[in-house]
Formats: C-alpha cells, structure tokens, sequence
C-alpha cells in the first residue's frame, strides 16, 4: 500500500481502501480522462484536483483536460447552467453556434487523447458536444452532471439532451436530478479530500492568524457563508438573515467569502450587488479570495460559530461537506444537494427564508452543546458517505460495470 493510500486509511477506515484495492486490480494500466471548463474555481475543479492523482496512485492512467473559449462561449453555458436550474432563459442560436464551434475547436486539439482512450468522464454541460466531434471513440463515454437539473428549461434541456443521449452512461449526484435518457445513469454524490490543504486538522495559530489576517473579533460570534458570487447561493438573503440576527444579538460578525470561477462571467455582476447591499457595516467582512485559498477557507470554516449555506438551487454543495468536516452544523437552502446532506435537527437545518434562517442562527447561538453534538454527528455522516474514497470506490465500480458488460444495473451502496 502507497504511503498516500495509507494515509487515506487513517482517515475513511480500511474496509474502503480495501475495496478500491481489488476493484483497481482488473483496470490497472486502463487509459481514463476527465474533461471540464475550468481548473480553477467551483466543486468540479475541487473534485478533480484530488480525485486525479488518487487515480493514478492506484494505477489508472488519469488525465484531465480543460476545454477553453471566448467570453461568449462562457456567456453561453453559465445561461445554459442557470437554465439547467430552473431559469426560464433562451439561449440565442448564435450563442449556440459559438458553443458549438467552440467544442468542435477544442476537440481538434484533444481528439487523440479523447479517441484513445478507454474511459471518458465529461463534467457539466460545457464539453458535452465533444463526443459529436470523436467519431473515432474507442472507449465509453459518461456524462456527468454535478448541478441540480431536476426542473430545467426545458427547451434549453432538450437542445442538451441531443449531446448527451448518444452518451453510454451519466452519473447525477442525486436521483432526484436524473432524467430520461437511452443509457443507464449512476448516482454518485460529490465528495472532499480529508487531507487536503482545504480539510486538514489546523492548528491554533492557523485560526488566530485568520482573526488576526481580516480583523475577526474573537472574542465575538461569527457566521459564515463561503461561496462563489453567484445568486443561486444567495448571498443577499445571507445578509438580510444577518440583519435580522443582528437586532436580537448585536454582537454578531458575518462574513462572506468567495471568488470567481474562470468560467462564470457572472460573479462581478454579483460581487457588485453584494458590496451596494453591505454598504459600511463594519461587522460584515467581504472576503474576495484568491483560487488558491484553501487553507484560509479552512480557517474560516473552523473559526465560524454558524455556517451558512443559503443556496436556491444547489447541485451538491460541498461547502456543506467541508463545513460538517470541521464539526459544524449547516443551515442550508431547502434545495438539491443540500438536502442530502443537511437533516433538520441531526447536521444542520433547512431553510427556505432568511427569517427561517435567522430564526435557526438565533437556536444556535443560545445553545451551543447542541451545536457540538450536531456537529458531531455532522463530522460522522461526511467520514461515512461523502470522503474521497467512497468517490474513488463508486467510479471504480461504474468502469468495472461499464467495461465488463453489467450494464444495465448496479448497485453502488
Ligand atoms: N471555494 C473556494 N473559494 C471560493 C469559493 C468556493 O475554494 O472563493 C470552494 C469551496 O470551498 C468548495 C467549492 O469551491 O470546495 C464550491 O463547491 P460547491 O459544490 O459548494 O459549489 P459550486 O461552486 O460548485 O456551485
């Protein structure tokens, strides 16, 4: 076993590192890419950033690849994403026409490496088109969707749906979200590496030389919503819950940390709302982070009384994830992933409202043994569903599948 494989040990427990053990053995030397929009910013890239060493680690020969484009391009599938999610927004055909072409580029440049290869992962919507352009395929390809496309627009869904039928497998991070397609779908929900810089135990003057780094008052209760400037996570209810907060217990710090994604055109838009509505309020700490701020996100996520998580629509959420990883209940948006993962009274509470959610802070600051037991139990739920490793297992079992003709039904957990 690999110093790293053994590391994860520690951590997920053996019975699941023995598993990936014996499923890599008959995929060993097997050629595997994974293709998104972006290595910067967002859960996809998160994901990727670990799960892709992980799979070289126990010998599948992993690559990932990132499709690139103009500013239309980017305009055209974060309209797509915010349609996936319910927006009700027509994509102009010439705005289709670049997405088309764009992939059609992109393939031109990766269609060797995408053509030879035994296993394909396409993340999102953005290169779903690329198949269209490998006539040539050897392997099988396998759309997988990370956000919440269970009410789409749905004639933006039924342009995608033309890209991703001739797909041999898609995998949803819930099955509330999958949809009728002509080949099987696997439910696989996202995940976090408990030992990267973003999860890994800190110590104490990691967390005062946060306090001290955006000047937190200690001595003060905080909450916090990390997330990239986008209106399906709602940093302007946040504030609004804030506020409410704020009447009752003056006393209270929020902050909101985020950054961009190199594929989201929208966040300054945003960026710029959130700044006009916090205006001079000193207790409100905007944080805009660079990408690689895993370790401050650590920090800040350790630091917080309160962990919020507001969305409207969420595909997974894996700052719920990170946030149960340190021991700390959520009060999430009633929504996609994040009902998975947040159970009223147990890791956390779902809200629809920022009265809702003001109401959840103010029970939580008056009782903070019931934060630490929730807490507790938050931390459990991630080490048994949501690690890495369990990823690592279910991909593993899909390629098994895939490849050795159990096509039609598997059983994951
Ligand atoms: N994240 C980050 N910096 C930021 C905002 C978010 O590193 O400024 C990370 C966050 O910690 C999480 C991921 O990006 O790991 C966001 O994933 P999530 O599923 O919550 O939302 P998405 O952005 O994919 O919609």
């Amino acid at each position: 076993m690999s110093d790293l494989i053994q590391a994860y040990s520690k951590v997920a427990g053996e019975e699941v590192i023995s598993h990936i053990q014996q499923l890599s053995l008959p995929l060993k030397g097997m050629k595997v890419v994974h293709v998104n929009s972006t290595r910067i910013g967002g859960g996809v890239a998160e994901i990727l950033n670990k799960l892709v060493p992980l799979m070289n680690e126990i010998g599948i020969d992993t690559k990932w690849e990132v499709i690139t484009g103009q500013n239309e391009f980017y305009q055209c599938t974060k309209n797509m994403h915010n349609a996936l999610q319910g927006t009700k927004i027509s994509i102009p055909d010439s705005l289709l026409t670049i997405y088309e072409k764009t992939n059609a580029r992109n393939a031109e440049r990766l269609r060797n490496i995408l053509e030879e290869a035994d296993i394909v992962f396409i993340h999102d919507p953005q290169p779903a088109p690329l198949l269209k352009y490998c006539p040539n395929r050897k392997g099988k390809w396998i759309w997988r969707c990370h956000i919440d496309a269970s009410h789409p627009y749905v004639p933006v869904w039924k342009y995608l749906r033309k890209f991703v039928s001739a797909y041999d497998a898609s995998v949803f991070s819930l099955a509330d979200f999958s949809k009728p397609l002509p080949h099987p779908q696997y439910i696989i929900p996202p995940s976090i590496d408990p030992l990267s810089e973003k999860n890994m135990e800190l110590d104490e003057l990691d967390i005062k030389s946060t306090h001290d780094r955006f000047s937190i008052d200690p001595l003060r209760p905080v909450m916090l919503q990390v997330s990239r400037f986008d209106r399906f996570k709602d940093p302007l209810g946040v504030i609004e819950a804030y506020r409410l907060v704020k009447v009752f217990s003056p006393n209270i710090q929020l902050i909101l940390a985020g950054g961009g994604a190199t594929d989201d055109p929208e966040g300054e838009e945003v960026l710029h709302e959130v700044c006009t509505s916090v205006g001079d309020d000193p207790d409100i700490h905007l944080l805009v982070l660079p990408p690689d701020s895993h370790r401050t996100i650590n920090a800040l996520q350790r630091l917080a009384d309160i962990v919020l998580q507001k969305s409207i629509k969420e595909g997974f959420g894996l700052t719920v994830t990170e946030a149960f990883w340190k021991g700390k209940p959520v009060i999430g948006g009633d929504t996609g992933g994040i009902r998975l993962q947040v159970i009223n009274h147990h890791t956390g509470f779902r809200v629809t409202t920022p009265e809702g959610a003001a109401l959840r802070i103010r029970y939580l600051l008056h009782h903070p043994e019931i934060v630490r037991e929730m807490g507790r139990k938050a931390k459990e739920f991630v080490r048994e569903n949501f690690l890495i490793t369990q990823q690592l297992r279910e991909l593993l079992t899909l390629i098994f599948g895939l490849t050795h003709g159990a096509e039609d039904r598997i059983e994951l957990r």
